[in-house]
């Protein structure tokens, strides 16, 4: 296999299906080594047998990742075997429910935010130093519009979102010096299983599939891309300008 990321190692979360599966398989047909995590073995195993069959290389990695210790064994296991982390790519999360702020059931929040936002950070606390590591390092953590658009009964999603996004931000001012590039993406409507859940009364087929989105994340995973800290908007193909900071 020769390609744009040969000899590389990359993370992805929830690659069992949407987005992250397509995007596991398109780091991997471009030569990265695809470390590809999530619950359920029967999607892992769909995307190995699709990688092998071109040519490409997987490691799965069932793992529930409300499990921080899980999270942290990862990183030391991924350190011992390569040593550096080239890309990471923080996709799973959940919409959690739909409902007026005041009527979410405290479990469902708990659970929600330990994917999103604790799980979030966690990814971030075990691959920073690996990513660090690797000569070109790149990370990119699943937003959404819902971030901003303050939708009536979006609060939990919205403010799981809006949290990955400001963690992004610190941490792109962190490293900003450095070669390591880290961004945000709003990959918009996508026809995916989350999608779905959150508009069942929708045409799936009116949206885009989670490949051509997949496409499009691509570029921020590999030297191309240079901008860090910023949001990139799936839809509008470009970096969106934030307000400067006062
Ligand atoms: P899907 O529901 O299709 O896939 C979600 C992925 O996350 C699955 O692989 C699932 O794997 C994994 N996952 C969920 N819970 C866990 C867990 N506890 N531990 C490990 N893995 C988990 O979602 P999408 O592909 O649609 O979404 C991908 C990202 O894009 C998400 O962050 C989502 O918020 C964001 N997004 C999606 C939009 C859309 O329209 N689809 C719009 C805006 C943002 P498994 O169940 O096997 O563990």
């Amino acid at each position: 296999m020769t390609g744009r990321l040969q000899g590389r190692v990359a993370l992805v979360t929830g690659a069992s299906r949407g987005i992250g599966y397509q995007l596991a398989k398109l780091l991997a047909a471009e030569g990265a080594h695809v470390v590809a995590v999530a619950r359920t073995v029967g999607g892992l195993e769909d995307l190995d047998d699709e990688i092998r069959a071109a040519g490409g290389a997987t490691t799965l990695v069932p793992l529930d990742l409300t499990d921080m210790a899980g999270i942290d064994r990862l990183g030391g296991a991924i350190h011992e075997r390569w040593g550096k982390l080239d890309a990471l790519v923080v996709n799973a999360g959940a919409l959690g429910v739909l409902a007026p702020i005041g009527h979410i059931q405290a479990k469902v929040f708990d659970k929600t935010m330990r994917l999103n936002v604790d799980a979030t950070w966690r990814l971030i606390r075990t691959a920073d130093p690996l990513l660090r590591a690797a000569p070109a390092g790149r990370a990119v953590v699943m937003s959404s519009g819902a971030a901003h658009s303050a939708k009536a009964y979006w609060g939990l999603y919205a403010a799981t979102k809006a949290a990955g996004e400001a963690m992004v931000k610190s941490w792109a001012n962190e490293t900003r010096s450095l070669p390591l590039r880290v961004n945000s993406v709003n990959p918009g409507a996508t026809r995916t299983a989350m999608r779905a859940l959150a508009m069942p009364g929708e045409d799936p087929q009116t949206l885009p599939s989670p490949a051509e989105v997949a496409a499009s994340v691509l570029p921020l995973l590999t030297d191309e891309t240079t901008e860090t800290g910023r949001l990139f908007d799936v839809r509008q193909n470009r970096f969106l300008t934030y307000r400067d900071p006062d």
